[in-house]
């Protein structure tokens, strides 16, 4: 069974949105597993403080290192290898390869940040790596979270409808997917491209590569650079 361990200011949080559809249905049939580690409880004092305020001054607090070490130490058995992923705006892109290689293995660990965000001494001590969603900057690492975990859990073998709906997608080839389309033939006047109804599979084929390659060509230029 693939693994998740998160760590969290915010453990009601979870599993939130992987409470519903695929990945709550896969939750039920055992493919992977959610445990919620609450960063809070190796808070110190009768309020459990977390954070403190950053050295050298500025604006926000900063989650200490040794309360999310005495989580971290806590919350991992010692032989746990799974790759432990810190969220952070600062971190390596998250990407769909990526995805890929988190669920062939074990699972993960992931942790989310508050307020400005951790101590950057944990992420070497305990062998932390930090990756991001996206360039923009979110007000804690739980969303962030959440899809991390949605892209890994939907390719967990049986867990998409159709296993094959896994390898067109967009970035999969490197490239965006082509346009769908569906019922009905003909809406507000548009109509589904001819070539998609002649049911010349070789046609369809060669027609989604095109299609799949202008859109990257015009909207992600930049994907088509990296292969
Ligand atoms: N001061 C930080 C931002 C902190 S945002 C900076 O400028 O880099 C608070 C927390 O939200 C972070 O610790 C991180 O866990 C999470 N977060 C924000 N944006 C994110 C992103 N793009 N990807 C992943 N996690 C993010």
């Amino acid at each position: 069974m693939w693994r998740a361990t998160v760590f969290t200011l915010f453990p009601e949080m979870f599993p939130g949105p992987l409470g519903v559809s695929l990945a709550s249905e896969a939750l039920a049939r055992e493919a992977w597993s959610i445990e919620i580690r609450d960063i809070r409880a190796h808070g110190f004092g009768r309020h459990r403080a977390v954070d403190d305020t950053p050295a050298g001054g500025g604006p926000g607090m900063v989650i200490r290192a040794d309360v999310l070490a005495a989580s971290l130490d806590a919350g991992l058995d010692e032989g746990d290898t799974r790759p432990r992923l810190v969220l952070s705006p600062r971190g390596a892109p998250f990407t769909q390869a990526r995805a890929r290689i988190l669920v062939a293995g074990e699972g993960a660990v992931l942790i989310c940040g508050r307020f400005e965000g951790i101590d950057e001494r944990i992420v070497a001590a305990r062998g932390l790596e930090e990756i991001s969603i996206g360039d923009y900057v979110l007000s804690g690492g739980e969303i962030a979270a959440y899809a991390v975990l949605d892209a890994c859990v939907r390719l967990l073998p049986g867990v998409m409808g159709a296993q094959a709906s896994g390898v067109e997608e967009s970035f999969e080839a490197g490239l965006l997917e082509y346009p769908h389309y569906t019922r009905p033939r003909e809406w507000e006047g548009r109509a589904i491209p001819d070539v998609l109804l002649s049911g010349d599979h070789a046609k369809i084929k060669a027609w989604r590569e095109a299609e799949a390659l202008a859109l990257t060509r015009a909207r992600r230029p930049d994907l088509l650079k990296r292969t």
